[in-house]
């Protein structure tokens, strides 16, 4: 990882309008964690309390996703970068637009290439259909791994779905077990899961 490459792109991001969110965001909402990270987490886009934070995966669901990640053994500062589609909010946080994705998913990409993580975890419906087929059901496809541009992909829930819905929680553990056991498999045969 080239550091000021990367800091020269956290920049131009900061001060991108090239679509209509960045007339309402407070915050552009980069991504955070190790940039040098083996798993990318990748979220639909940021909600209210990321948008006044420019942080993602705040609230609720950022804690219950620390606590999964926890459980895994992992840490965003250690193992983890968590990026997002859309990197402004969408107002009432509905879904992004389909020219707001277009305009903004090559940040995404450029964060994959430089990052160059092994491990790509699809947070949802939308992060699944954005990056692999904008026709696939996160229900049919969650748990499954995807090789996808010599990387290994797992779609699982978004962790405001499983606040919605604990019944979620099952196959939520399994999708994570398995993420533990590919982390061990291409990274650190040693890494030990704390309780998943
Ligand atoms: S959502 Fe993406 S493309 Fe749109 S203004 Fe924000 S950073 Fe730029």
């Amino acid at each position: 990882m080239d550091a000021l490459k990367w800091a020269d792109f956290i920049i131009e991001v900061q001060e991108c309008t090239k679509c209509k969110l960045s007339e309402t965001r407070k915050n552009v909402v980069f991504g955070m964690g190790n940039p040098n990270a083996s798993i990318m987490l990748i979220g639909e886009g940021p909600g209210q309390r990321e948008d006044e934070l420019g942080i993602p995966f705040v609230g609720k669901s950022g804690q219950l996703l620390d606590n999964i990640l926890a459980a895994c053994g992992f840490s965003r500062e250690e193992h983890i970068f968590i990026g997002n589609i859309v990197k402004c909010r969408p107002p009432n946080n509905r879904d992004p637009l389909p020219e707001e994705k277009d305009q903004c998913i090559e940040y995404l990409h450029r964060q994959i290439e430089m990052i160059n993580p092994q491990i790509l975890v699809l947070l949802g419906r939308v992060a699944l259909q954005s990056l692999i087929d904008p026709k696939a059901s996160i229900t049919k496809c969650r748990g499954n791994w995807i090789e996808w541009q010599d990387r290994w992909v797992m779609p699982t829930y978004h962790p405001s779905a499983l606040l919605r819905n604990p019944k979620l929680k099952y196959d939520t553990r399994d999708d994570f077990r398995k993420i533990v056991e590919k982390y061990k498999e291409l990274v650190d045969p040693e890494h030990e899961a704390v309780n998943i």
